[in-house]
């Protein structure tokens, strides 16, 4: 028997667990594993409340009585629903989270057991930081970095599997010199003064607004192998993707309905993951669609930003555990079953104000919708300006294999706004200098009193557009589905602001000059739309009339992640950064060289694999199946059956032939990394990894899918891709 085999039975005989849901109503149960507000307004004395609430709202610093009440409280509620220990909870570079923990114990010198948890220890720790990627911004004499407490996110409790329960305290991470190694701090910097230029740019329209949250709604795609099943699939394991598999007869040509019921275990994860959910105050709507056979899709409310962020790391992290329970692999990769749907991460992004406008949404009011077309169009400028580094703040090696293919948006940035509204902008453009004579009614003369309701049925259409207007939001789609969503929310979050305050400047300056405001306002809206038009698309994303007419315009298709990054490299980048201070130069250089080394490993990790498999696996297979039919050739032959010996020879030939191919082609591609390992320069090495290394994949992959169906279905070692996808 195979282990593939075994894996199989293993897999075929599951049985899905019955699941209790909890006997407390969806609303006790929201956030009860979170230190909420409720929570701090009982145990808080009402001073210390105070100041915390203020310090969540407008990013105040926390004095060190507070700092201690907080942490006393803090460590009295964990303990009393299980808690030993804490840790500061965090988001490295490295793309997934860390905690370090300590207990809540500790000895006095008569070695008494006491519990400790001091103010001092909540604001900060000093993790042991050298195993996470800085990018050269720690010094190795100064390998020190710290992690800080953001009370903005609450802090909750991670159940650790053996029963016990961890505090995890949500913190940014930066060195000594108090540079960003993490995706938080720049995110919440970015936020800051998003916050900052989008209130500026209020006061023309609502002078009462006083602060400005960004949202963010993440739609999370991910597949579903059985435990087993992964384990005897080396590459999924080692790289999270299959490196070989052919198409199972029944693919996607089916139409999607085809796979709208979801089985009972896959149901029974899904009701119990959600339910940890909740208890973690993560919004999960119950919305469960197949996508792909095998994919799913998991989409919470949206909220704050840097909530919606801590959220989603939460959430995959909690998917990941509760997969286990169930004895299912939750794969998060972009592209883990070739020909098949990638796995992408929406990001549903838009702007509220403390008034609660949504100023994203057109109303039905005249005066709101030049406010909405102000915001509309700065937004389409920003993209317009700076897609390059959109585009670079998606890219992956594991991005790289989605971008483009099925049903994944392309690698060029283009911006969907639907029919109705690019038409009312290209009229309002076409109107020419505008002049109010008295008594007119300004919006109606410019045809922008009504803007039609466009939230209806807009989700199908621009389904092949990286970047959509979605009715009251943006919705990015290209952003990768093991992603940390801070990476494109960083850029989108600062790229809008650095906009924001030019379009303030500008109106400053003709309002000092004496124009009417109104008018300013639709004169600079007017020229941002013909100066970023060239970006917005209504057709199909994925036809190759695109591709052509995107390089006619001029717009980049950046197909590789190694020329993709360098954006965040250039002057225009630094000068957005530094200007708004959300990143300097040294920590946007870091980034870079983080992601390239990231791009570098994961080739390199792939490349290996499929030596491996195709060497050790494969071929090794192969050959005894191989000397099975010579066997059966031999005794034909034996027996005078010339003619019936004959297609069994043939087969051996056509199997000689791949095994050949591969050889030969395994030993290039190894010869191609040991050159690339020995390019000093890392952009140089990135470069050789991802054009000329990486070119070994298809055409190896190519000759093992072949074997695939030449070989004896028992004796294939790998599992197939009909048993990882279509399992019940
Ligand atoms: P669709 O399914 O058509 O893409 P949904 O209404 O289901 O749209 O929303 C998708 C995601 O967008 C959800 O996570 C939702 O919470 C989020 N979303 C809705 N409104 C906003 C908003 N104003 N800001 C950010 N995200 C939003
Ligand atoms: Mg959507």
């Amino acid at each position: 028997m195979t282990f593939r085999s075994k894996a199989f039975e293993i897999a075929q005989g599951r049985v899905s667990p019955v699941l209790t849901p909890p006997t407390e109503k969806v609303a006790d149960l929201y956030g009860s594993n979170t230190f909420s507000d409720d929570v701090m307004k009982t145990l808080l004395s009402a001073e210390a409340y105070t100041k915390i609430s203020n310090a969540i709202r407008s990013g105040s610093t926390i004095d060190r009585e507070v700092a201690e009440e907080v942490a006393a409280a803090m460590k009295s509620w964990a303990i009393s629903k299980g808690a030993t220990h804490y840790t500061h909870w965090f988001q490295p570079l490295t793309g997934t989270t860390a905690e370090k923990h300590d207990s809540f114990f500790d000895l006095t010198i008569d070695g008494k057991a006491v519990e400790k948890f001091k103010g001092s220890a909540l604001v900060q720790q000093e993790p042991d930081a050298s195993s996470f990627p800085s990018g050269g911004l720690r010094a190795t004499f100064e390998a020190r970095g710290y992690t800080g407490w953001d009370p903005s996110s609450p802090a909750f409790l991670m159940d650790n599997g053996a029963g016990g329960k961890t505090l995890c305290i949500p913190s940014v991470f930066i060195s000594y010199n108090g540079e960003a190694l993490d995706y938080k701090a720049p995110l919440l910097r970015s936020l800051m003064m998003l916050d900052k230029a989008a209130t500026g740019v209020c006061q023309f329209f609502n002078r009462d607004v006083s602060k400005v949250t960004p949202t963010l709604g993440i739609e999370q795609e991910y597949f579903l192998v059985d435990k087993a099943l992964y384990y005897a699939r080396p590459d999924l394991l080692m790289s999270g993707r299959t490196v070989f598999g052919h198409n199972p007869a029944r693919g996607q040509q089916l139409d999607d309905h085809y796979f709208g019921s979801i089985s009972p275990r896959v149901n029974a994860f899904m009701v119990d993951f959600e339910f940890e959910a909740l208890k973690l105050g993560i919004p999960v709507r119950t919305r469960h669609n197949e996508v792909a056979p095998g994919q799913f899709e998991c989409a919470p409310t949206f909220e704050e930003v840097n909530l919606a962020i801590d959220h989603n790391a939460l959430l995959m992290d909690l998917m990941q555990k509760i997969g286990d329970k169930h004895n299912f692999q939750v794969l998060f990769h972009e592209k883990p079953f070739a020909g098949i749907n990638g796995s992408g991460k929406h990001n549903n992004w838009s702007l509220s104000t403390d008034t609660g406008i949504n100023l994203l949404a057109p109303t039905s009011k005249p005066k709101e919708n030049l406010r909405f077309l102000t915001f509309l169009m700065n937004v389409v400028k920003a993209v317009h300006d700076h897609a390059d580094l959109l585009r670079a703040s998606i890219s992956s090696a594991g991005n790289e294999h989605r971008l483009g293919a099925n049903e994944a948006p392309p690698s060029i940035v283009s911006v969907f706004l639907g029919g109705d509204l690019t038409n009312m902008l290209e009229e309002l453009v076409s109107k020419g200098e505008i002049t109010l004579e008295k008594g007119e009614n300004f919006y109606y003369k410019l045809g922008i009193s009504r803007i039609p309701n466009l939230q209806r049925d807009n989700t199908d259409r621009n389904r092949t557009s990286p970047f959509c207007f979605t009715g009251n939001k943006f919705e990015y789609r290209a952003v990768g589905s093991s992603q940390n969503s801070a990476s494109p929310m960083i850029i989108l979050n600062t790229i809008v602001a650095n906009q924001l305050l030019d379009f303030k400047r500008e109106m400053d300056e003709r309002l000092v000059a004496g124009e009417e405001k109104k008018v300013a306002t639709v004169e600079i809206l007017k020229r941002y739309f013909l100066e970023s038009k060239n970006i917005l698309f209504e057709g199909n994303g994925y036809s190759d009339e695109w591709i052509e007419e995107a390089a006619k315009r001029g717009l980049s298709n950046i197909r590789e992640t190694f020329d993709a990054l360098y954006a965040y490299k250039t002057d225009k980048t630094i000068t957005v950064f530094e200007r708004t201070g959300v990143l300097s130069s040294r920590e946007l250089h870091a980034r870079y060289e983080i992601e390239l080394e990231n791009y570098v490993k994961k080739l390199q990790i792939e490349s290996r694999v499929i030596g491996d498999l195709a060497l050790n696996h494969i071929v090794s297979t192969v050959v005894k199946y191989q000397f099975k039919l010579a066997q059966t050739a031999r005794s034909l032959t034996d027996l005078e059956m010339m003619e019936e010996a004959e297609p069994i020879k043939e087969i051996i030939r056509d199997i000689s032939s791949h095994v050949v191919v591969i050889k030969k082609l395994v030993h290039e591609m190894t010869e191609s990394r040991k050159r690339a390992n020995n390019i000093e320069e890392l952009f140089e090495r990135a470069k050789c990894y991802g054009s000329e290394v990486k070119g070994f994949f298809d055409e190896i992959r190519y000759h093992v899918d072949k074997l695939e169906l030449l070989i004896d279905d028992e004796d294939w070692p790998l599992a197939k891709y009909r048993e990882m996808l279509f399992l019940e």
